[in-house]
């Protein structure tokens, strides 16, 4: 008789066993059912910004440069560019768009410089580099994809960062060329309050049309931060990840909270590890376990069937997305 129970008992565990794979299957099977040829995601930072007091024509400047690298990241995705190649290129723009608070335009330490953290990765291979607390290097994310290819490090910090890159022709700049009044005038509001501001920084995630995920952030960090201060942003698994198996990740907010909860790699390992969705996942983070400690910020990511998914906790993030069906650009909720 006890047998008997225990072999019915060890058929239903085992039955239910499968009844569960199978439902994790299938929402995995629907989930891939929708499988894009190519997705894009591109944020500008989450932020304080109001619909109600933002002017017309910073609103403006904001859409004007999360479409142009939306458009350019499509058009090198549709054509089949490698989706690092596009991480890189799109965030060489926004880079180069003083509304964004990463290269020119990066918001100021307490020494009123500009200090800036970048990195990247390739969800094929788990290759990532890194930049922080770099000064003169023009875009600082190139810099990093040069840790990544051309050095056996992920990171490498400061001067010494810039010393490695130099070599390779990357382009330099003088503090001048970040500077700009904007973040002057937001360094010296923030002394006035004594106070570190959140300001931005930039993220990108694609999956190319080889199947491939890849992502990347580039940051100035918070206004008035210490110098020599090193946020989430170069940190491979806190502002950065990506991996073909699950999703590409790219993070922004209060860098103290994202490094704590890993939330890039937290992100990867909710997938890996439960049945969970992209967004699923995404929900959880931005609205559980970012508030748990007080973090505040958003996240943009992409999974392997190019489901694109985000969140943010802030009143707005700048963002784009797009895949050959849609595309959107938004600052504010929906
Ligand atoms: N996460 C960035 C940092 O802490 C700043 C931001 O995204 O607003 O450096």
């Amino acid at each position: 008789m006890k047998q008997l129970l225990i072999l019915i008992l060890l058929l239903s565990i085992s039955s239910w066993t499968v009844m569960n794979a199978q439902i994790i299957l299938d929402k995995r099977d629907s989930d891939k059912a929708e499988k894009k040829e190519w997705a894009i995601i591109i944020h500008g930072g989450a932020g304080g910004l109001q619909p109600e007091s933002i002017t017309e024509s910073r609103a403006a400047r904001y859409t004007e440069g999360l479409t142009r690298a939306l458009n350019t990241g499509s058009e090198l995705l549709a054509r089949g560019v490698r989706g690092i190649d596009v991480v890189e290129e799109v965030i060489v723009l926004l880079e180069n768009d003083s509304s964004f608070n990463a290269g020119r335009g990066a918001v100021l330490n307490s020494k009123g410089q500009a200090e800036m953290d970048a990195s990247i990765m390739d969800g094929e291979s788990l290759n990532a580099g890194a930049v922080a607390g770099v000064k003169g290097i023009k875009n600082p994310i190139r810099a990093a994809r040069l840790v990544m290819d051309s050095s056996e490090h992920v990171m490498l910090s400061g001067r010494p960062a810039e010393e490695f890159s130099i070599p390779f022709g990357i382009d330099t700049a003088g503090q001048d060329y970040f500077i700009t009044e904007k973040s002057k005038r937001a360094l010296l509001r923030a002394k006035a309050r004594e106070k570190v501001n959140k300001n931005g920084t930039v993220g990108v995630v694609v999956l190319d049309r080889a199947g491939h995920i890849a992502a990347g952030t580039s940051t100035g960090g918070m206004t008035n931060k210490r110098y020599g201060r090193i946020g989430d942003s170069p940190i491979i698994g806190a502002g950065t990840y990506a991996d073909d198996n699950t999703c590409g990740v790219s993070c922004t907010g209060h860098g103290e909270k994202f490094i704590r909860l890993a939330v890039a790699h937290d992100l990867h390992a909710m997938l890996t590890y439960t049945d969970l969705n992209l967004q699923e996942a995404v929900d959880i983070m931005i609205q559980n376990k970012l508030p748990s400690i007080g973090g505040t910020g958003g996240i943009i990511a992409i999974d392997k069937y190019g489901n694109i998914a985000y969140g943010f906790n802030t009143s707005s993030m700048l963002r784009a997305y797009a895949t050959p069906e849609k595309r959107e650009v938004e600052i504010f909720r929906d």
